[in-house]
């Protein structure tokens, strides 16, 4: 080709070049529609910067692959309000025995109206499928593999094992790309409970966990792979809220929820009205546990979410015959944030869990 033909073609040689990158970063950005189920579009991506303003939305998501070649599809609600504002994500059943997050996101979006909204809500009630069929905790789709944790996964690896690639597909390509802040809903798990309890990592996630107008906060530097930690270290905000007990609808538990989440949205200015502040939040950055030194009947001496004194009796043990063979006191003072609600505890097994603040600087967001 001669030096000036080729002058005039370089551009159009190029262009192909410049525009597929472009190309491919539009399309990745924007909803990926792949078909519909009973009306409901299934999608393979999120991107509520492109959904209809003053509207609530329904998805699938496309997540996971399951061990008979089938899909995960995990159900997502978009309410975009009629003004621009903050894109709030809300999560729940990243745990599948876990429920109350789950009317949480019901009762919630029941309660919005798209038209009186500034900014999004996108919430996502159901994150593992597969454990909210079986009412276990772990990503378990067959009942044999060793109790992967979605909630210790994130972001994920789309090489990795199923609960590894369910989590980058979700954390890619519907969580990460619609949040500004975010609260994944949990309880305590099987066999115990906990008080409404909010985990915080730092000054920003504290202030949105006092806006949950919760029973306790506990400061937290978390535990990797976390939904909340992984999104925070990120840069999008996050805080965990413990609503309860496991594998149940607790409408009080609910309510308060669902109260906490319209605070946090009212003080992000997505909603209306004046802002709650905490009376009676109780916050602590460390836990002492009371442990059961033989197996036996529980049984609590105090409720949970009492306040109890260093040396109080808080729980006892008895054996087969009902007689008491342990009286169990509270190492610490503190609030008991946490306790057993099945009776039958093995040696070592933790019967409460109580929060308290330790004055030692190290340990301002919870103890290294
Ligand atoms: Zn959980």
């Amino acid at each position: 080709m001669r030096p000036m033909l080729l002058a005039v073609l370089r551009p159009l040689l190029l262009a192909p070049l410049l525009i597929a990158p472009l190309l491919t970063s539009q399309a990745r950005a924007a909803t990926e529609t792949v078909g519909s189920l009973d009306g409901i579009p299934v999608i393979d991506r999120l991107d509520v910067a492109d959904q209809p303003s003053g509207r609530t939305s329904r998805f699938w998501f496309r997540a996971g692959d399951t061990a008979t070649a089938q899909r995960w599809l995990v159900p997502v609600i978009v309410v975009k309000g009629a003004r621009p504002g903050p894109r709030l994500l809300v999560t729940a059943g990243a745990h599948g025995d876990e429920l109350n997050g789950i009317d949480v996101i019901h009762r919630l979006v029941a309660s919005l109206d798209p038209a009186g909204l500034a900014g999004t809500v996108i919430a996502v009630p159901g994150l593992n499928p597969p454990g909210l069929l079986q009412s276990t905790r772990e990503f378990t789709a067959t009942g044999s593999h060793n109790s992967p944790n979605l909630n210790r996964e994130m972001p994920g690896s789309l090489d990795g094992s199923a609960v590894a690639h369910h989590a980058a597909l979700l954390w890619q390509n519907l969580m990460r790309p619609n949040a500004d802040l975010a609260v994944d809903l949990h309880t305590q798990s099987r066999g115990t409970a906990y008080v409404m309890y909010v985990f915080a990592s730092n000054a920003r996630t504290r202030r949105m966990a006092e806006l949950m107008l919760p029973d306790a906060i506990k400061l937290d530097r978390g535990d990797k792979g976390t939904i909340e930690n992984t999104l925070t270290d990120d840069g999008v905000p996050a805080i965990t809220l413990e609503l309860g007990h496991p594998e149940r609808f607790d409408a009080a538990m609910i309510s308060r929820g669902v109260a906490g989440l319209q605070n946090l949205m009212r003080e992000q200015k997505m909603l209306a009205g004046t802002v709650i502040e905490p009376t009676a939040t109780v916050t602590g950055n460390a836990l002492a546990s009371v442990r059961a030194p033989r197996g036996g009947w529980a049984r609590l001496v105090v409720p949970l979410g009492s306040r109890v004194e260093q040396g109080q009796p808080v729980a006892s043990i008895s054996d087969a015959f009902g007689r008491t063979t342990d009286t169990l006191v509270a190492p610490q003072a503190g609030i008991i944030s946490s306790s057993v609600t099945d009776p039958r505890v093995e040696r070592g097994s933790t019967l409460v869990r109580i929060l308290y603040s330790s004055p030692d600087p190290a340990c301002a967001y919870g103890c290294p």
